[in-house]
């Protein structure tokens, strides 16, 4: 049998489709193809295919949301699994906190909504980030007014080590810092993790992710296909050296005149330009995307002598 069949003999008939376009699961809306390709719907799912693919010995990638990953080969090799393990459980519920289980493959958007609806406070600032918690504690997504995380409200997570093992750790476990997470450096898998919420008023959490929304929607552009900020921001040592007034590497490529300027269906948003935007929406072509990036970080070495690093997952 050839790792197709044994694939679709494990994961279900029908169910893994070879040679299959990305495009539609990536917000960026990149045209890359998975040589194999899986949606998990259970624990279950998961878990079976990541331990298969580890026992074929062929890589595997991860997707939640895909609004974080850039792509920029024609192929992506091995299994890509597309994370749909959707599940928030009531675990504990004390007078003044509830603890609760979220899966990797729960929507940040359903997650703030469900917790504010119940009055459980840890994500109201987090109303309008795409994608889900299993990409959100792999990259330690944020929020910046103010300054939150996703993962500040955890307490404990089940991982799929690199041995293909279930193990439990604690939050210290992840090194959490600015973009950062453990599990990018030892490529485990989020399977679901324990938040502790407090309790408070409804009404105020929905005020307060109603002012994050407010927020998001004057300084980010909206309805866009884009990945996010494509760039991390600059060290505070780079901007006191060259006396800029920000961090922030939207400003950089703004001062290079690059904001509005494109290669094919790709174009810096004229909102923020730290974003890349496919205004095409539809397959957009990796090549294009490469030589804007490229563009981008030629401009602001040149001007500025930094060289800037992505920010999203580059696959
Ligand atoms: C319009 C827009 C606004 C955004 N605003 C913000 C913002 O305010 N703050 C912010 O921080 N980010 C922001 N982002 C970026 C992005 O939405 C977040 O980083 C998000 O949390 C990524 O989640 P995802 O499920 O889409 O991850 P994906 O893009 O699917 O994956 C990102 C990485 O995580 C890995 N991964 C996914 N699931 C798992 C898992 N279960 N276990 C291990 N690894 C996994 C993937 O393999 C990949 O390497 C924005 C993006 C867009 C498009």
């Amino acid at each position: 049998m050839n790792t197709h069949e044994i694939l679709s003999e494990t994961l279900g008939k029908d169910r893994v489709l070879a040679d299959k376009n990305l495009f539609s699961y990536l917000t960026l809306r990149t045209s890359t193809v998975a040589e194999y390709f899986f949606e998990a719907h259970t624990k279950e799912d998961l878990l079976l295919a990541i331990r298969t693919a580890k026992k074929l010995n062929i890589p595997f990638t991860m997707i939640g949301g895909g609004s974080n990953i850039a792509a920029t080969k024609n192929k992506i090799p091995g299994l890509v699994i597309k994370n749909n393990y959707a599940n928030l459980e009531l675990i504990k519920d004390e007078k003044e906190y509830a603890e609760v289980l979220v899966s990797s493959g729960y929507t940040i958007t359903l997650l703030v909504n469900k917790t504010i609806e119940k009055g459980w406070g840890g994500f109201e600032h987090h109303e309008g980030l795409p994608g889900t918690m299993g990409g959100a504690i792999y990259m330690n997504s944020k929020w910046t007014h103010p300054w939150s995380y996703v993962s500040d409200p955890l307490i404990s997570a089940n991982l799929l080590d690199a041995s293909g093992e279930l193990k439990t750790v604690t939050r210290d476990y992840f090194n959490f810092a600015y973009d950062y997470s453990i599990l990018q450096k030892t490529h485990e898998v989020f399977i679901d993790g324990v938040f502790r919420l407090e309790k408070k008023d409804p009404a105020i959490l929905k005020e307060q992710s109603h002012e994050t929304m407010l927020y998001r929607r004057q300084t980010q552009p909206f309805g866009e296909a884009t990945c996010g900020c494509f760039f991390r921001n600059i060290s505070k040592e780079d901007q006191d050296r060259l006396q800029l007034p920000t961090s922030s590497s939207g400003y950089l490529i703004d001062q290079v005149g690059m904001k509005n300027k494109g290669v094919g269906a790709f174009v810096i948003s004229p909102v923020h330009a730290n974003f890349i935007i496919n205004t095409g929406k539809m397959e957009g072509n990796t090549a294009d995307l490469l030589q804007l990036v490229k563009e981008i970080k030629e401009k602001v070495s040149q001007k500025f002598g930094i060289q800037l690093v992505e920010e999203v997952v580059v696959v």
